[in-house]
């Protein structure tokens, strides 16, 4: 399985970070080895400093599809999951900086923590969506899929020209503002329209 993600897709994350406004979605991927599940603990890595949370909502695809058309782009999701891209910001800094790819502060192992998937039909709008990171039973972050650049269907129109997706895939849709660094023994708890997501502890 792959694991897609969409860079710079609330308005508000794109300027905490000084960065452009982009014309098309940017898309990275992980690989499965940073997937991690049933909320299991995260291993702050030794390689950063500067591990930080961003909380997006992800997309479960569940038929096969290359150039996929955009009135039909709904159909080849079916759920919706939350998840956290975490980031070595440190590192990502470093090589933007010089223009380089930013792979290895991204898709390290268990850089991508999931939660359990809830069925499109239990949400009665899916473009508006409210999400919720806590750390240690604060809010750190507060998202709505209403505030995305690039809808699901249009992420999902967009990749597909690219790579062909596969039942299985995920797609980690963008992170909003407030994306911050965690620490060991955190705790990081995340909401989605009022369903207990994830609870996961930072080792
Ligand atoms: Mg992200």
């Amino acid at each position: 399985m792959k694991i897609f993600c969409v860079g710079r897709n609330y308005v508000a994350h794109i300027q905490e970070l000084k960065n452009e406004k982009p014309q098309e979605p940017v898309i990275f991927l992980k690989p499965e080895t940073a997937l991690v599940k049933n909320n299991a603990p995260v291993y702050y890595p030794e390689f950063t400093s500067d591990l930080h949370f961003e909380t997006e909502i992800v997309l479960r695809i569940c038929k096969e599809g290359k150039y996929i058309q955009p009135t039909l782009a709904d159909q080849y999701y079916d759920a919706i999951g939350l998840g956290i891209d975490f980031t070595a910001r440190d590192i990502q800094s470093r090589l933007k900086a010089k223009g380089l790819p930013w792979e290895i502060s991204k898709a390290f192992n268990q850089s991508a923590p999931v939660s359990e998937f809830l069925p499109k039909s239990a949400f009665s709008d899916l473009s508006q969506l409210n999400f919720q990171l806590l750390v240690n039973q604060e809010i750190r972050q507060t998202g709505d899929s209403s505030l995305m650049l690039f809808s699901f269907e249009e992420i999902l129109v967009y990749i597909s020209q690219f790579f062909t997706l596969k039942t299985g895939d995920l797609i980690f849709t963008g992170t909003p503002e407030g994306v911050g660094p965690v620490k060991i023994g955190d705790q990081l708890t995340g909401m989605l329209e009022g369903n207990l997501m994830f609870d996961f502890e930072i080792r």
